[in-house]
């Protein structure tokens, strides 16, 4: 992976900045995308003190003139793409469905399912241009397979990207650009404690941990570390494909 460039959205929290963080340990350059630049800027800063090379541009992922913008920066920064990974995401509302209003679904699908939509296609368009091969990991989530009550608009993203990630994986991958979907389970990063504020610990510690079969919560560097692999040649004959995350969460009853 050395000297590879990859671009990563979302890069100002959680799992996308551990993505970021362990590309840049592999000697990839790195391009850090989210709306909070601050942010961003103090990752690059401590992956450049490592002796890492990255570069941060303020994006929001719905507008289609920024994610132009976007992987245009990283051209121009880097000279190509090899790997993207479409992390960016929100909770969004979480509310019953009669309690949810047009603009908290029209949210949660502009940055969850069109962001992604958008990314993808100014993403493909660099890689086929370069005429390099590339990989392509978007970011899913168990509620990719199963509904949570009160989460009608994310869970509905997130069922979307199972259907846009394997559409395009027919499209890309004749041309050597892979594309998958990683399904994360629960992470501890800031969505997770905002979603646990909301829900109550107890929910969490005795409701849906004890379900977990590692019986615990999972970290953002596991999640990284599971993108790379879908990046890497090792998983050189996997597209199209979902990897879900989560410890065996979803497995059992
Ligand atoms: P965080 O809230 O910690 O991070 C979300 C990231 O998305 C931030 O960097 C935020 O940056 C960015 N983001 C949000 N909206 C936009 C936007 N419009 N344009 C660009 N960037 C945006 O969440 P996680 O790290 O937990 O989540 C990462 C992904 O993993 C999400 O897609 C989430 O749905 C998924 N996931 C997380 C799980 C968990 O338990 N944590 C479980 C399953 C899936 P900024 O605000 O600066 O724009």
């Amino acid at each position: 992976m050395e000297n590879k460039v990859a671009l990563i959205t979302g890069a100002s929290s959680g799992i996308g900045r551990s993505t970021a963080e362990a590309f840049a340990a592999k000697g990839v350059n790195v391009v850090v995308a989210a709306r909070r630049k601050e942010e961003l800027d103090s990752l690059v800063a401590s992956i450049e003190a490592k002796g890492g090379k990255a570069s941060a541009i303020a994006t929001d992922v719905s507008k289609s003139k920024d994610v132009e913008d976007m992987v245009a920066h990283t051209i121009k920064t880097f000279g190509r793409l090899d790997y993207a990974v479409n992390n960016a995401g929100i909770e969004g509302t979480i509310a019953p469905i009669t309690e949810l209003s047009e603009d908290d679904w029209d949210k949660v699908m502009n940055i969850n399912l069109k962001g992604i939509f958008l990314c993808m296609k100014y993403q493909a368009k660099a890689m086929v241009k370069n005429g390099n091969s590339g990989a392509i990991v978007n970011v899913g989530s168990v509620n990719s397979f199963l509904g949570f009550h009160s989460g009608a608009a994310y869970v509905t993203s997130k069922h979307g990207l199972v259907g846009l990630t394997s559409s395009v994986s027919a499209e890309l991958a004749p041309q050597g650009i892979r594309v998958n979907l990683l399904c994360p389970g629960i992470t501890i990063t800031p969505m997770h404690h905002r979603i646990r504020n909301l829900i109550g610990d107890e929910v969490y510690d005795q409701g849906i941990i004890p379900k977990v079969h590692l019986q615990r919560a999972g970290l953002p560097i596991e999640m990284a570390k599971s993108i790379l692999f879908l990046c890497s040649d090792e998983s050189s004959y996997i597209s199209g494909s979902t990897l879900t995350v989560d410890g065996g969460l979803t497995l059992t009853m």
